[in-house]
């Protein structure tokens, strides 16, 4: 299977301000390592998952790979080739390919602008060329598309007329409209009443599957991970400590931080999953080591050899870990 995106070694570190006052610091520039080299492989056309808690590094990763901000090191390979150098016309042509549906449906549609308008901004940006019957017609077609019906009604509406679900389906649908190759989902549904979800991702998955888009989808939530992935990433503290099919990573999860996650799923629990591997970790600390195993200061298996750093290798077929737990499978 061809991987349309790979993302190389990225590293992101931001600064942290220092305080004046602490002496052992001063003149010492710290950083929080948001992306500690990270890599992935993401397949054409497949649902692609990335699981974290927030302040894992999900969103940084997810702007630098739509070039919002640039990685300290690292590369960003779409389509075969090199995105982070590209700049001018060769960066708008993959920015008219790679697109983003975010969080909040409540900022992110101008709510002075009508439905029409706003899935026609992205038109305009991209295809000069399309008549204006042309524009109409793709309009009114996504909007049937994400089920916003009758499409006519709704292209007329203002933001502030439609519920959040609604507003995340014309989210969905200014992205769908230049028939992009890659949708970068972050937490989609996260602010949507639970009622509303489900039609949500159902939405999502399904232009994998009729549109054979690539989606990148963005989450702290192993329930939807499972309902909506096919590979699965698990981001700790800046680094991907598990990754490989959903099906193999959720019934046999290998790293600690993965299990954990597990143990936070609301009942019932994912059938087909041996209840011994979800463990309950220790919470009251959770910085990440400065070397080693980040996941050292949490984790109830943590050895003499975790203050080395772990990578992250292949177990058996398509399931990678980066823990010496498995260092003897
Ligand atoms: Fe725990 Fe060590 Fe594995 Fe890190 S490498 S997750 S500290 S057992």
């Amino acid at each position: 299977m061809k991987n349309i995106l790979e993302v190389q070694d990225v590293k992101k570190y931001f600064p942290i301000k220092t305080n004046i006052f602490s002496f052992s610091n001063f003149g010492k520039k710290n950083y929080k390592k948001a992306l500690d080299g990270v890599s992935l492989l993401i397949a054409e056309g497949r649902v692609s998952v990335l699981v974290g808690e927030s302040g894992s590094g999900k969103t940084t990763l997810a702007r630098i790979i739509l070039r919002a901000i640039d990685p300290d090191s690292g590369s960003i390979i779409f389509n075969g080739s090199n995105i982070t150098k590209k700049t001018g016309r060769e960066l708008r042509d993959f920015r008219k390919q790679a697109q983003m549906i975010h969080q909040d449906p409540y900022s992110s549609l101008n709510p002075i602008m009508k439905v029409f308008d706003i899935i026609k901004e992205p038109i305009d940006i991209f295809y000069k060329n399309y008549s204006k019957e042309e524009r109409t017609e793709k309009i009114l077609t996504v909007l049937e598309e994400v089920n916003l019906k009758p499409s006519t009604e709704f292209a007329e509406k203002y933001p502030h007329m439609l519920s959040g679900g609604e507003r995340q389906r014309v989210a969905i649908a200014r992205s769908l409209v230049i028939e992009p190759k890659l949708i970068i989902a972050d937490e989609p549904v996260s602010m949507l009443d639970v009622s509303i979800r489900a039609q949500i991702l159902q939405i999502v998955k399904q232009l994998s599957v009729n549109r054979k888009i690539t989606i990148f989808y963005i989450t702290h939530d192993l329930t939807t991970s499972r309902y909506i992935g096919d590979e699965i990433s698990v981001m700790y503290a800046g680094k991907i400590v598990e990754s490989g099919s959903i099906d193999k990573v959720l019934s046999n999860p290998l790293h600690p931080y993965t299990q954990a996650l597990l143990d936070a799923v609301s009942e019932p629990k994912f059938e087909n999953i041996d209840k011994e591997k979800i463990i309950r970790i220790k919470n009251f600390d959770s910085v990440a080591t400065e070397r080693g195993c980040n996941f050292f200061n949490r984790c109830p298996y943590s050895m003499d050899i975790c203050k080395k750093e772990p990578k992250l290798e292949r177990k058996e077929q398509n399931h990678n870990v980066s823990c010496f737990l498995h260092d003897t499978i």
